[in-house]
């Protein structure tokens, strides 16, 4: 049976892979419904190439100059309620949420509360609002299935296990381009020689994530509401050639580990199919070629952004999203010259240390942390961040 699929962000790296896939799979997906920021003439082509009921953009500008190129008939509405609708659209089982940031937070759960199985590319999502998100899903039924590679990959390693056998997860992170830079230098690297990610091509903000390695405090706070397990039993390890995506050690000891080409199509495919498996085009992977695979700890003292995540994850509460928040303001800074590469970690200490005990009790209670924190991390930036 043909499964109608909304596509939120599908302008981005994540959004026009998805569209890659679907494309391949003509007899397993449609499209009803896809939602885009301001990028209208890629828009416009994939509205004219996949044919959807709805097509949702960021504001009222971009949605008068998308009527003008699209077939008649097309819905196109914008704004936040915009994403919601595309979220919610009534021919989509399944939601796709290829946003970046917290601004994916409401979209997600609509299509929960919908009760339509969310994969999930956003981990903003379950940063900021993990406990709502998670128990909702429960309620509602409606399945969560990971695309980020590393949590797709535990997903896969847990499938016909007892979750009360597993002991540890480990997530593989590729250490980023300054994985063996001078750590003196880190003050002065721009936005450029960030933005060079060794294994991955993907949007701006989460490759300098990577670059400061808060993408993976990001994901371990993910992994806690994805999988159930506290921080202390979420590793990181650095795996620079990004082969093995995550490994899952048993109580026994043993370890499973899921292995692949770094190409986001696979999980992406994964999480559409799931629980199938259907053939891919891609290229096969080939272990000969992959040669040795190293491990290695990470460096808090070079990577304070990744102990930041953690212990906004032990104070629970809006401490994540706080975290988050104040991530993405700063990133955007420094991606805009704004701000050093350095400013990004102690925006983020600042800003945690003076709202993480913000009210949590609701989603509201969170989407306002949320915005206080951006609002904090403007105006440390704007006077200058002192270490
Ligand atoms: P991207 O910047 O390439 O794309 C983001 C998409 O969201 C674009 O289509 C943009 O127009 C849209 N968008 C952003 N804000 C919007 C708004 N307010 N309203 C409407 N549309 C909006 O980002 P990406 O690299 O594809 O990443 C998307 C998400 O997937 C992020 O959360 C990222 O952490 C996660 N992720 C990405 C990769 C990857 O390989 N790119 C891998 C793992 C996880
Ligand atoms: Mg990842």
């Amino acid at each position: 049976m043909v499964k109608g699929l909304a596509l939120l962000g599908a302008t981005g790296s994540i959004g026009t892979q998805t569209l890659d896939v679907v494309e391949a799979l003509p007899e397993d997906f449609r499209i009803a419904a896809l939602a885009g920021g301001r990028n209208i003439e890629r828009l416009a082509e994939q509205v004219r190439r996949f044919r959807p009921a709805l097509v949702a953009v960021r504001d009222a500008e971009a949605a008068a100059a998308l009527r003008a190129q699209v077939p008649a008939g097309t819905e196109v509405v914008h704004g936040r309620d915009g994403l919601v609708r595309a979220a919610r659209h009534p021919e989509a089982q399944i939601v796709v949420c290829a946003l970046v940031g917290a601004a994916g937070v409401e979209p997600a759960y609509a299509a929960i509360d919908a009760g339509k199985d969310l994969a999930l590319a956003n981990k903003e999502a379950l940063v900021a609002a993990g406990a709502f998100l998670i128990a909702r899903a429960l309620e509602t039924g409606a399945a969560i299935l990971p695309i980020d590679s590393e949590h797709n990959a535990i997903h896969q390693c847990l499938r016909g296990e007892d979750r009360t056998e597993v002991k540890t997860l480990w997530l593989t992170a590729s250490g980023g381009p300054f994985r063996t830079r001078d750590a003196r230098t880190l003050a002065a690297v721009t936005p450029e020689q960030a933005l060079r990610h060794p294994t991955w091509v993907m949007g701006p903000k989460i490759t300098i994530d990577s670059a400061t390695l808060m993408n993976k405090g990001l994901e371990v706070i993910e992994a806690h509401w994805l999988f159930g397990l506290p921080g202390e039993r979420i590793k990181v390890v650095i795996h620079p050639k990004s082969i093995v995506h995550s490994m899952v050690e048993m109580a026994d000891g043993s370890f499973k580990a899921q292995l692949g080409v770094t190409d986001m199509r696979h999980p992406i495919q994964y999480a559409l199919t799931h629980p199938r498996r259907l053939p891919s085009p891609l290229p096969p992977f080939d272990p000969v070629a992959a040669g040795a695979l190293v491990f290695e700890t990470p460096d808090p003292e070079r990577f304070p952004c990744l102990p930041l995540a953690y212990e906004a994850l032990a104070r629970g509460g809006a401490a994540p999203a706080v975290l988050n928040a104040a991530n993405e303001v700063a990133v955007e800074a420094f991606l805009g010259h704004r701000a050093g590469f350095l400013d990004i970690p102690e925006t983020v200490r600042h800003v945690v240390e003076k709202l993480g005990d913000a009210p949590a009790g609701s989603l509201d209670d969170l989407l306002d942390a949320d915005r206080r924190a951006r609002a904090a991390a403007a105006k440390l930036l704007e006077c200058g961040v002192k270490p």
